[in-house]
């Protein structure tokens, strides 16, 4: 079976040079040409040997997802499903989203196939978790609409880590993947344009926070109480509010950095005034940012809340010097918004 390159790090490439019986060096070209280049034939790998192109070709591959479905939304925005390869048998498929803004574009990706945290207001709950993505999976769904939207693209890429799955229950691969976006020598976006969105898992912040190489990082708050968030994302038995803002506490902020929190608006869950006091309140010592995210529509036991309630929870937080965004959501006719996706 052809080796897959797709995902495989500049050390990795490298070492497969050498099992070749190559110089290493050549590893380091494959691996500039396949994320600087954005090169995915091995033909047009023009500063290698001829004899080495057509070894590759025979015995390596560059292999983008198939594209099984894209829903175009009427404002731009293309969610993906995309064939993964069966694994044990059982074939899965994961979504990305495009979406292009002016002079930029934003990249939504899933880490995993369906997750396991089952937070009670998101559609991939329902799936359950199906399986980890490989590093090249991961990739895959940055350079596939990059590709295919390659002669309309704005200057600045964003990616965000926000799709299907909890990218700290697959840390490694999900690291893998971010290191190769970061690098200038691969994919070369700012750390300022990276982003990983996690429900909450504790070890995996605290991993993050010593890695050389990071992205920005985003936790998904959407609860102002514990008992408020054990009835909504039931991973906050397992790390409850405390323990997790004293990890955000510790959490070693770059000098242009700020943490951001994420908060679902369920209407007439946690979108009272007095939750947007109590955020202000448990959010008071660090340095954050909120994004309220009026639900999405699903097929589940909760309403979006009233256009009242969002604004009044904005202004709360504001007065209080917290810088506060409402995120409508985009892609909602074709159900690529957050909390939307569940492979259909
Ligand atoms: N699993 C990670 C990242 C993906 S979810 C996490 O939970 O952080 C991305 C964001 O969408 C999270 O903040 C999540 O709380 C939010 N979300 C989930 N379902 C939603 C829905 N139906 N409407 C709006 N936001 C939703
Ligand atoms: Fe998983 Fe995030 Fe959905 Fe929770 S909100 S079930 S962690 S994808």
């Amino acid at each position: 079976m052809a080796a897959e390159l797709l995902g495989k790090s500049r050390q990795d490439l490298r070492e497969y040079c050498q099992a070749l019986g190559q110089p290493p060096y050549r590893g380091a070209q494959i691996y500039r040409s396949l994320y600087a280049g954005r090169r995915f034939g091995f033909a047009e790998m023009t500063d290698l040997p001829v004899k080495l192109r057509e070894r590759l070709a025979r015995e390596a591959s560059i292999s983008l997802p198939q594209v099984v479905r894209r829903h175009a939304s009427a404002d731009g925005c293309v969610r993906y499903l995309l064939a993964l390869a069966a694994e044990n048998g059982a074939p899965a498929s994961v979504e990305a989203v495009f979406m292009p803004s002016e002079g930029r574009q934003t990249i939504c990706v899933s880490t995993q196939a369906g997750c396991a945290v089952d937070c009670r207001f998101c559609l991939t709950a329902r799936l359950g978790l199906l399986r980890n993505l490989s590093p090249g999976e991961i990739l895959a769904q940055v350079l596939l609409p990059l590709e295919e939207h390659k002669d309309r693209l704005a200057g600045q890429t964003n990616v965000v880590l926000m799709g299907q799955g909890e990218p700290f229950l697959n840390y490694d691969a999900v690291l893998e993947a971010v290191r190769i976006m970061l690098d200038g020598e691969a994919l070369g976006f700012s750390p300022k344009h990276v982003t990983l969105s996690t429900s909450g898992i504790l070890p995996g912040i605290e991993r993050l926070a010593a890695e050389p190489v990071r992205p920005k990082l985003a936790i998904s708050l959407n609860a102002s109480t514990d008992e408020q968030r054990d009835a909504i994302m039931p991973i906050n038995r397992k790390y409850p509010l405390n323990a997790l803002l004293e990890a955000c506490r510790r959490y070693p902020l770059r000098p242009w950095e700020r943490l951001t929190f994420e908060y679902v608006l369920l209407g007439g869950v946690n979108d009272a005034p007095e939750d947007a006091r109590r955020v202000v309140r448990l959010l008071s010592l660090l340095r954050a940012k909120v994004n309220l995210i009026p639900w999405n529509p699903a097929d589940l036991p909760f309403r979006e809340p009233a256009p009242e309630r969002v604004e009044e929870f904005r202004r709360i937080l504001w007065e209080k010097g917290i810088p506060v965004f409402v995120r409508l959501s985009r892609g909602r006719d074709v159900m690529a918004a957050c909390g939307q996706l569940a492979s259909l």
